[in-house]
C-alpha cells in the first residue's frame, strides 16, 4: 500500500472522498470534519473505492428506512413477543444488535467487524446504548442506537453460550428446521467461543441466519479477516475493498466519530502538545502482566526498540550540553498508559542528558488511570481520546496484543512497530517489529474447513489472510 496520502479538493474532500454521508450536522459533532482539516490534514491512506461509497450510501438509505422508530422497526419489534419469525417477514427489514462487551478497543473493533456483516447481509446494525457518550451517529437522519425500550433489552446480560437462543446451542440439541425461523437469534462469537459456535463462518449456516430478523451478536474480536474466508462474500469484498489492508482504516473513519466532548479532550491536548514540533512519536504501552509497573524490562525493551529503528534519539550520558547552535529540531514523545511510570522516567531521561542527535524531545502523557474502569464514562472518554491522539502520530510504537494500539494504528492509517510481548519479565530480542499492515488482528479466529469438516491453519489458505506479527494463531488482513 502505498502511504502517501490521498485527497481531492472542495466539498468531496471534506468527506474523504466521497467516504463520508452529506447532509449530517456539523456543530453537533465536529469531529467529523476536524480529524483532518484542523488537526492533521494527513486525508486517508488510499482512495475508497467506488463500490465502498455506493454500498455505504444504499446502507444508509437501509438505515434510514428500518432505523429505530420507524414503521418497519415498530412492526419487526412486535414480531419479536411472538417468538417465532413469520415467513412473510423474509421481505421485511432485519437487523444486528451489537451487545456491549470487553474493553473500549475491543468495542470499536467488533463493531466495526459487525457492521462489515450487516452491511455484507443487508441488516441494519444498531448498537446498545451505553456508547452515547463516545459517538455520534453515523448515519444521516437516523440513529444507530438501540431505543432503550428494546424488548430484550433486559435479557441481554443473560445471554450466553448456553442460552436457549444461542444459535451454538442450538445446533448442539437438534437439526435445525428450515420451515421454523425464530424471531431472533444470539450469536456467541466472544473469545471463548466453542466449535459451533464458530460455524457461523461456514458459508452453509449463513442461509438459515438470513432468515432471521434479529440477530443478537456478543463479540470482542475483529472478526473481519475471517469474513474474507468465506467464499459467499469474496466477490462482495473484493469490489468493496480492492485494497485489503485499508478495511479497518475506511471502516473507522467512516464509523466513529468522537462526541464533541471527547474532540476537545483531543484537540485541546493536541493544539497545547502536539501542534507545533517536527515529528510526533507515539508510543502506547499496556502491560498485560501481573503486579504492579513500571516494570524495568518494559522499559528496556522500549528504549532497545526506539533506538534500534531510530524512531527517538539516544542521550549522551557524558555530556552535560547540546553543542549545537540555532533552533534544534524537535520532536514530541506521546506516551499512553495506565501508569505513569514509563513516562516519568522517560521525560527525565531527555532532561538529564542532551541527545546525540541535538534534537530535543518533549514528553507529554495525557492520563494515568491506573486500571481499566471501563464502567466510568469520563475514563472511558480519555481512553477513547488517546487512541485518538495516538492515531495523529507521525511514527507509533504499540504494545503487542493490545486491541487500544490496533484502533490508534488503524484510524490514523500508520504501520506501527510492534513491541512483542515480554516473556518471564524479559526483554524480548528483537524487541520489535514493524507491522505489515496497519490491520488488527482477529486473536480467536476458527481453524476448521467447513467443506472438508476437518481442521486446518487459516493463516495459509489466501496471501492476504496470514497469522499476526504479535499473536502467531492470530489472523490479520495484508
Ligand atoms: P486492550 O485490553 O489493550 O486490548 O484494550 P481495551 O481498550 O479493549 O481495554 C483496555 C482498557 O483499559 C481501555 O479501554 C481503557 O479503559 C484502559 N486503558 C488501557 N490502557 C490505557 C491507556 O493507555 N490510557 C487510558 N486512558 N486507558 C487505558
Amino acid at each position: 500500500l502505498p502511504l502517501s496520502r490521498w485527497s481531492e479538493d472542495g466539498e468531496r474532500d471534506k468527506l474523504l472522498g466521497g467516504l463520508l454521508a452529506a447532509g449530517l450536522d456539523e456543530t453537533s459533532c465536529v469531529s467529523r470534519y476536524d480529524y483532518d482539516r484542523v488537526i492533521n490534514r494527513k486525508g486517508l491512506s488510499a482512495k475508497p473505492s467506488s463500490y465502498l461509497i455506493s454500498r455505504l450510501r444504499k446502507y444508509e438509505a437501509l438505515h434510514r428506512e428500518c432505523g429505530p422508530y420507524t414503521e418497519s422497526y415498530n412492526t419487526t419489534v412486535k414480531d419479536l413477543s411472538s417468538g417465532i419469525g413469520s415467513q412473510s417477514n423474509s421481505g421485511g427489514c432485519k437487523y444486528l444488535v451489537w451487545i456491549s462487551y470487553s474493553g473500549l478497543g475491543n468495542r470499536i473493533l467488533s463493531i466495526a467487524s459487525a457492521f462489515l456483516y450487516a452491511l455484507l447481509t443487508n441488516r441494519v446494525l444498531l448498537l446498545d446504548d451505553d456508547m452515547t457518550h463516545l459517538f455520534c451517529d453515523p448515519f444521516p437522519h437516523s440513529s444507530w442506537f438501540l431505543p432503550p425500550h428494546f424488548p430484550l433489552r433486559s435479557q441481554f446480560h443473560h445471554f450466553n453460550q448456553k442460552s436457549a437462543h444461542s444459535y451454538g446451542k442450538m445446533l448442539k440439541d437438534k437439526p435445525l428446521t428450515t420451515s421454523h425461523f425464530p424471531s431472533f437469534l444470539y450469536l456467541h462469537l466472544a473469545h471463548d467461543y466453542d466449535h459451533q459456535d464458530k460455524l457461523f463462518f461456514c458459508d452453509e449456516h449463513q442461509p438459515f441466519l438470513h432468515q432471521v430478523p434479529w440477530l443478537l451478536l456478543r463479540t470482542d474480536n475483529y472478526f473481519v479477516p475471517s469474513l474474507f474466508l468465506m467464499p459467499s462474500f469474496q466477490h462482495q469484498l473484493n469490489d468493496l475493498f480492492p485494497n485489503t489492508e485499508t478495511v479497518f482504516h475506511f471502516l473507522a473513519r467512516y464509523l466513529f466519530h468522537p462526541t464533541n466532548r471527547v474532540w476537545g479532550l483531543v484537540l485541546r491536548y493536541y493544539q497545547a502538545y502536539l501542534a507545533n514540533v517536527n515529528q510526533r512519536v507515539g508510543v502506547q504501552i499496556r502491560v498485560f502482566d501481573t503486579g504492579t509497573g513500571p516494570f524495568q524490562h518494559v522499559l528496556d525493551q522500549i528504549l532497545a526498540c526506539v533506538f534500534k529503528e531510530n524512531i527517538l534519539p539516544d542521550v549522551d550520558r557524558k555530556q552535560a550540553t547540546n553543542t549545537s547552535s540555532g533552533k534544534p529540531k524537535s520532536k514530541a514523545l506521546l506516551i499512553t498508559s495506565l501508569s505513569s511510570g514509563y513516562f516519568e522516567k522517560l521525560r527525565d531521561m531527555y532532561w538529564e542528558f542532551p541527545t546525540t542527535t541535538a534534537e530535543v524531545v518533549g514528553v507529554f502523557q495525557p492520563s494515568h488511570e491506573g486500571y481499566q474502569q471501563t464502567e466510568k464514562q469520563m475514563h472511558n472518554q480519555k481512553a477513547l481520546a488517546e487512541m485518538y491522539l495516538l492515531s495523529l502520530t507521525d511514527v507509533l510504537v504499540t504494545s503487542a496484543w493490545s486491541t487500544f494500539g490496533y484502533v490508534a494504528q488503524g484510524m490514523g492509517g500508520l504501520k506501527p512497530w510492534i513491541l512483542y510481548k515480554p516473556e518471564n519479565k524479559t526483554a524480548p530480542d528483537p524487541p520489535c517489529q514493524r507491522a505489515m499492515s496497519m490491520e488488527p488482528c482477529f486473536h480467536a479466529p476458527p481453524f476448521y474447513d467447513c467443506k472438508a469438516k476437518k481442521g486446518i491453519d487459516t493463516g495459509k489458505i489466501v496471501p492476504h489472510v496470514r497469522h499476526c506479527e504479535d499473536m502467531s494463531w492470530g489472523l490479520k488482513l495484508v
